[in-house]
């Protein structure tokens, strides 16, 4: 599942780095900010070009339609509204069961290619709280698909348990230096759809709550690997 963040294509890499076939699928659901979609083939391309070792294992791009989700609507992120706390305690960029009608789509093609396994970059551990990314969440989701599909797919979730500065450093290990200066150069994660300043840590508005979590985690690594 590759959204064109910096934490799927990580997990990109990581599948690229494991895995003989890998095929990309994105959503179109209707975000405020088209720029993620074009980030996404953007990095497929530097990917292609840059590392000859995965080109040839990378298949395929997919990219599905869910207009529904701006339909059901109440969401910053599918709607023009300013980034703000919920009365549940979540953030308004939720988008309620998006991960879960994601991960439905994708074991549904998963079925159809061929594939046996679901890599996403969901994360438990510096996350905003989305509960549809918790751990056990996927592990129900594995096991709904398994039973409904009558498959063996498995759900791989490679970011799960570390932070965005060791996300940096998983980057670094599965690509080099080169690998890095991409995921700063051409991911998207800033929730404003901010492209035109470049920080150190990439392209975004620097103040949203996506641009924040990406900074520190990038000066966190940083000052590490410094020590
Ligand atoms: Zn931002």
């Amino acid at each position: 599942m590759f959204s064109g963040g910096q934490d799927s294509t990580t997990c990109l890499a990581h599948a690229l780095s494991k895995y003989d076939r890998v095929e990309t699928l994105g959503f179109d659901y209707g975000q405020r900010h088209s720029v993620e979609l074009q980030a996404r083939l953007t990095v497929l391309q530097q990917l292609r070009t840059q590392f000859p070792q995965w080109a040839p294992k990378l298949g395929e791009d997919h990219v599905l339609s869910l207009d529904v989700l701006k339909q059901i609507g109440g969401s910053s992120l599918t709607e023009d509204v300013a980034f703000a706390m919920q009365a549940d305690g979540l953030p308004n960029t939720f988008v309620p069961g998006r991960n879960l009608l994601f991960l439905t789509l994708a074991g549904a093609l998963a079925y159809r290619r061929g594939l046996q396994v679901i890599v996403t970059g969901v994360c438990e551990t510096d996350f905003s709280g989305y509960p549809d990314c918790r751990d056990d969440t996927m592990k129900a989701m594995q096991l709904a698909l398994n039973l409904g599909l009558e498959r063996r797919l498995r759900i791989e979730t490679p970011l799960m348990w570390i932070d965005k500065a060791a996300t940096w450093q998983m980057a670094l290990d599965l690509g080099g230096d080169a690998l890095v200066q991409l995921i700063v150069q051409d991911t998207h994660t800033c929730y404003e759809g901010t492209r035109d300043v470049l920080h150190a840590w990439g392209h975004g508005c620097g103040h949203c709550p996506a641009c924040d979590l990406r900074a520190k985690g990038w000066q966190r690594w940083r000052a590490a690997q410094a020590a």
